[in-house]
């Protein structure tokens, strides 16, 4: 399914028609409506939101608010997708624009991970390897998961289920994230060189040899996040430099000389928490992304809070959620009809789930 344009009835909107209309069109759908915000959202997104934080966190908002008929998910395809599996079947996941992907979801495609999985297990039985992807996965990519006995994880639970699936086999596929699996791996006591292995969806057998696949305990896809990618240690002395006691913290999305050299590293739900209880006078070089960063720093004037990066972009996908795309979903649903609807089919949904709850029973 692919984003037809948008009518110009909606394109050449002013901000403030938008706005008028979105908030028209929201009232009148009331308790059959609820509207998620991811904290990468821009504030003219975010102002709309009934509910607002990571994408799982969101996800479970909107299955425990099972009242409401529509749920328009301000974030990125992989997010409505779960929204979708966690809700029930009389649920309706809307996303405004569908061109709002995630960069390192799409490096992951269900036939790159069916060819790693029969590479690797020529070598090493199916049992002993235990599949683990980040909630950044397409539906596709989870159902492949809670099939073959692995598990999601989120950036704060990746240790926990990382340490369980060492108990279930004798090693661990991470996907599609590198940088979180390696960080998440080092915290464990994993040594990136003597234990750990890169497989390149792009190079045939993933680039490796297959005799390496016997020594190591971790393997590691090679997938990134191109916002948190861009952090580096030359920003963080930088920081230090400019700020005596800058607090510097990033996401574990970031390289691993970057959180190694960082005071703190966690999940956006944990950045938010360390900032809001920090105390007035702090100053922070935060490692995320600049629409979250900037809504910190509004929310927090007592605080010096800037971007770790300071020609960081925004996430582009992230970005897409134009408020013209807001005010045209929700006006079509106030008229009774769905656009952009996002519905996974139910095989996929099932494995899925499994790969979620399997998450949930661990953590
Ligand atoms: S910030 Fe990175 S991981 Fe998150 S949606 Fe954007 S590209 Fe994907």
């Amino acid at each position: 399914m692919f984003q037809q344009p948008l009518p110009n009835e909606y394109t050449e909107l002013s901000d403030e028609d938008t706005s008028e209309r979105i908030g028209k069109a929201k009232s009148s759908l009331g308790r059959d409506l609820v509207i998620l915000g991811h904290h990468y959202q821009r504030d003219e997104i975010i102002r709309w939101a009934d509910f607002r934080g990571d994408s799982l966190k969101l996800s479970q908002l909107a299955a425990k608010n099972c009242g409401a008929r529509y749920i328009v998910f301000c974030g990125v395809h992989f997010m409505a997708e779960t929204a979708d599996i966690l809700t029930s079947d009389q649920q309706i996941v809307v996303l405004p624009n569908l061109a709002a992907g995630c960069s390192m979801a799409d490096m992951a495609s269900i036939h790159q991970l069916n060819h790693c999985w029969q590479t690797i297990t020529r070598h090493v039985p199916s049992e002993k390897i235990v599949p683990i992807t980040y909630v950044n996965s397409s539906a596709e990519v989870k159902a492949f998961v809670g099939r073959n006995g692995g598990a999601c994880c989120t950036s704060s639970n990746a240790r926990k289920v990382l340490e369980w699936a060492l108990t279930q086999g004798e090693k661990a596929l991470f996907l599609p994230d590198q940088h979180l699996g390696r960080n998440t791996a080092f915290q464990l006591g994993f040594d990136p060189d003597r234990d750990m292995l890169l497989w390149d969806p792009n190079q045939p057998m993933g680039g490796i040899a297959p005799d390496d696949y016997l020594s190591k305990k971790i393997l590691l896809w090679k997938g990134h996040c191109s916002v948190h990618g861009r952090f580096n240690l030359h920003q963080i002395e930088a920081a230090r430099k400019l700020h005596s006691g800058i607090k510097i913290i990033v996401h574990p999305e970031c390289t691993l000389d970057v959180v190694k050299a960082a005071d703190m590293a966690g999940s956006t739900e944990f950045i938010v928490k360390q900032i809001s209880q920090a105390s007035a006078g702090s100053s922070w070089a935060v490692g995320t992304e600049i629409n979250l960063v900037n809504r910190l720093a509004q929310e927090h004037p007592d605080q010096h809070i800037a971007c770790l990066d300071p020609i960081i972009c925004p996430c582009s996908t992230m970005y897409r959620i134009h408020p013209h795309f807001l005010c045209w979903a929700l006006e079509n649903l106030a008229q009774g009809k769905v656009v952009n609807r996002i519905q996974v089919s139910p095989k996929i949904a099932d494995d899925a789930r499994l790969s979620l709850e399997r998450m949930l029973s661990i953590v």
